[in-house]
């Protein structure tokens, strides 16, 4: 099928383009980009304007629940919410149950996304057997299949002698570990940034030092091993200090920030105790959230993902102390980054475009997709104007604990092609059929 977007405003830095174009896709690739083009016999046209076209965003940290906690969400339902909220790609994090730990797990998560017909899902492989920390798992059989990267996410890997090995191993595969810093023995029973917060309410507090204690020890392990190493989930002004330390010697780290962490602050948890301002990391300070939109906007942080953690009614609705960690976060990521940062004028869009396309597909050593002639048609394109009201019928994820039930944003993708194949027509989700 053909497809002839008329009108488009592109945005792809990786090609210096940032102007109204028409864009021509033939089978799975671009055929062509350029001014009034013709449409060849039996393509769709489709009237683009007003529209910005981009290459296919990427979300690089969901968890898709599939196997194990398929009453959260499955790969077929994830992959929904991802095509709703404008991705081409995803990377599936590995705590799944069992543990995607052998190329058997990596393989399952790869044949479920294709039967899906929807997004590309890149499976990350775990660092050790189980998440447990304890023996290393079976990387180079995960990258054989497939696995774009290794984390034991859900966990820090406690022992600095086992993350040493790992990041050895690892770096022999041209991948990158991607490392949820957390130090259990200082986060214990946190359940809330400690300070203000949990003060104020009276739970236990889960301190910024957790994180960035383990942030340093994993940057020195990088510059020991050479492994390349992704901070998931920055949640602290301090912690992105630590990396932008990193950066300016030259080594290898890059990291990533989440919605939440960037829009919401612990001043948003009151005593009305709304179990979806709970996550790990937890939401942090003013002050950190104010550092963490600098990081996006200065280059510091390199990808924005959703840590999109699906969790059921009963698992939220109930204590703050026995509440699950995480939020649902596909569908409202672009919307959020485009009302708060984009919009008002404060973020380029072509910055967007770096960090929620062109640096994910870099971190997954995935092959780039650019707005040019014979790149893979991924794409996904936006209507600034949309106003979108996050509602539990909107969201088509499995789950719907989102932070933002109730709120009205303004921008989401209208449109998404995947190798050539419109996943997402008008805001409607509709899967590959062949
Ligand atoms: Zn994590």
């Amino acid at each position: 099928m053909a497809y002839l977007l008329k009108g488009a405003h592109v945005v792809d830095p990786q090609v210096g383009l940032d102007d109204v174009r028409d864009v021509l896709i033939d089978g799975e690739k671009i055929a062509a980009v350029g001014e009034a083009l013709e449409a060849p016999e039996g393509a769709c046209v489709i009237d683009a304007s007003g529209k910005y076209l981009v290459p296919g965003l990427v979300d690089m940290h969901v968890h898709f629940r599939d196997p194990g906690f398929e009453y959260k969400e499955t790969i077929e339902t994830g992959a929904r919410a991802a095509t709703h909220g404008g991705f081409t790609d995803v990377a599936t994090m590995p705590n799944t149950d069992p543990v995607t730990d052998t190329g058997a797990e990596v393989r399952y998560q790869i044949d479920r996304a294709r039967e899906a017909g929807l997004c590309h899902v890149r499976p990350i492989g775990a660092l050790t057997v189980g998440e447990k920390g304890e023996q290393l798992a079976e990387i180079g059989d995960m990258v054989m299949e497939g696995a774009v990267a290794f984390s034991d996410d859900g966990h820090g890997v406690q022992s600095a002698g086992m993350m040493r090995t790992c990041m050895e191993y690892v770096s022999q595969f041209d991948r990158v570990v991607s490392a949820h810093c957390e130090i259990e023995s200082l986060t214990t029973h946190g359940v809330i940034n400690e300070g203000r917060a949990s003060t104020r309410l009276g739970m236990f507090g889960w301190p910024a030092l957790g994180e960035e204690l383990e942030i340093y020890r994993d940057i020195e392990l990088c510059r020991m091993t050479g492994c390349a190493l992704h901070i998931a989930h920055i949640s602290t002004g301090k912690g992105l200090d630590l990396v932008r330390a990193a950066k300016a010697e030259g080594l290898p780290v890059t990291c990533e920030v989440a919605p939440h962490h960037l829009f919401l602050s612990e001043d948003d948890v009151t005593d009305a105790y709304d179990t979806n301002l709970k996550m790990n990391p937890p939401l942090r300070t003013a002050a950190d959230a104010a550092a963490l939109r600098a990081g996006v906007l200065d280059g510091s942080i390199d990808c924005i993902v959703t840590d999109h953690a699906p969790h059921a009614p009963h698992e939220k609705d109930c204590e703050w102390e026995i509440a699950f960690f995480g939020i649902v976060g596909l569908e409202t990521s672009l919307p959020l980054m485009l009302t708060n940062l984009v919009l008002p004028g404060t973020m380029s869009w072509s910055r967007l475009v770096e960090v929620m396309a062109v640096n994910p597909r870099a971190c997954l050593r995935l092959p780039e997709v650019r707005v040019e002639a014979g790149s893979a048609a991924d794409l996904t394109l936006i209507d600034p104007a949309a106003e979108v009201t996050v509602t539990p019928e909107w969201l088509q994820s499995r789950s719907k604990n989102s932070a933002w039930l109730g709120a009205t944003l303004t921008g989401a993708a209208s449109d998404v092609f995947v190798d050539g194949h419109r996943t997402l027509t008008e805001g409607v989700v509709t899967p590959r059929t062949a």
